[in-house]
């Protein structure tokens, strides 16, 4: 069963609740033009024509934080933090190409062993690559970049976009002290410990596919200059509260982007917490009034997990 909607000229579609006749909508085929996007936790996103299947900063282990009981400790610093294989072969069924945006857990933990698993194209930095081999990912199987690159590969390319980080630690991000800045060696074996997913630079990407131009985030965070003048039809975009370091963040990047038709809320899920807080709720919704604000036509989804959203040709 599908519910459609339309915004603007365009026919947004979600899966929900197929029947156990129906053909569940992650595998339906696509009609020409059209794009489906599933939201994976944090910054994670499949994306695909049809054809070819591209993730995002897959983290499925966050998952396995929210027991039942409650959350389980959060992972200490100089502890092994592994990936949990049950739940990336529970939702990952294929991948043919995988975007890293930074070497941090939440965005590159899940990275190496989908890639053995699928044989997938890990694309990132110089560090998303050292974290990718220490799971014996091969060199054939990395696509190292510096941000600036525009490839093409025949049914989508890629231009990756230089960014920067979220503004954590109250804009001591760069000089806080916790070790999560700096570069990746050569050389790490997995499993790694956390202090080990540094995070390497910082990535943007807009994926051109099936006619649509998909703008990429995995911070609240972006260099101005390199946002002007992109035109995306479908933004994902940094969402939760860190944006609020940065200086009218939402508007900028709207008036950067040229008011994308469908903005995708990103990173703004609690880290997969099945309860978010109060306050949680009430920066999405905000979060949604600045991009209404400031661009009146976009419709601003928050994604729900694993539910695909398809976008029908773009006009
Ligand atoms: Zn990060």
């Amino acid at each position: 069963m599908r519910r459609s909607l339309t915004i603007g000229a365009f026919l947004f579609s979600c899966a929900v609740a197929a029947p156990a006749a129906a053909q569940p909508a992650d595998t339906a085929p696509l009609k020409k033009g059209e794009i489906r996007l599933t939201y994976l936790g944090n910054a994670g996103f499949e994306i695909t024509d049809g054809r070819t299947v591209v993730l995002v900063d897959p983290f499925l282990t966050q998952f396995a934080r929210w027991t039942k009981t409650g959350p389980a400790p959060d992972v200490a610093q100089d502890a092994l933090y592994r990936p949990d294989t049950a739940l990336i072969n529970q939702h990952v069924k294929r991948a043919d190409y995988i975007l890293i945006t930074h070497g941090h857990p939440d965005h590159a933990l899940d990275a190496g062993l989908i890639s053995r698993r699928t044989g997938a194209v890990i694309v990132g930095h110089e560090t998303a690559a050292n974290l990718a081999r220490a799971w014996d990912v091969p060199d054939s199987s990395l696509i190292t970049v510096l941000g600036g690159e525009d490839y093409e590969f025949g049914d989508f390319s890629l231009r990756v976009i230089p960014n920067i980080h979220s503004a954590l630690d109250h804009k001591r991000y760069q000089n806080n002290g916790r070790g999560i800045v700096g570069v990746a060696p050569r050389g790490l074996h997995g499993p790694l410990r956390r202090k080990d997913y540094v995070e390497g630079g910082n990535l943007a990407y807009l994926l051109r596919m099936a006619g649509h131009e998909v703008l990429i985030m995995g911070s609240m965070n972006y260099l101005e200059r390199e946002m002007e003048g992109l035109r995306p039809d479908i933004a994902l975009v940094g969402a939760n509260s860190q944006r609020l370091e940065i200086h009218d963040y939402t508007a900028r990047l709207m008036r950067a982007l040229g008011n994308p038709a469908l903005v995708i809320a990103s990173h703004a899920d609690a880290y997969g917490d099945p309860n978010p807080s109060a306050a949680a709720l009430a920066d999405r919704k905000k979060f949604a009034q600045e991009v209404t604000a400031a661009s009146p036509k976009s419709r601003v989804v928050q994604p729900t997990w694993f539910e695909p959203m398809i976008v029908a040709a773009r006009p």
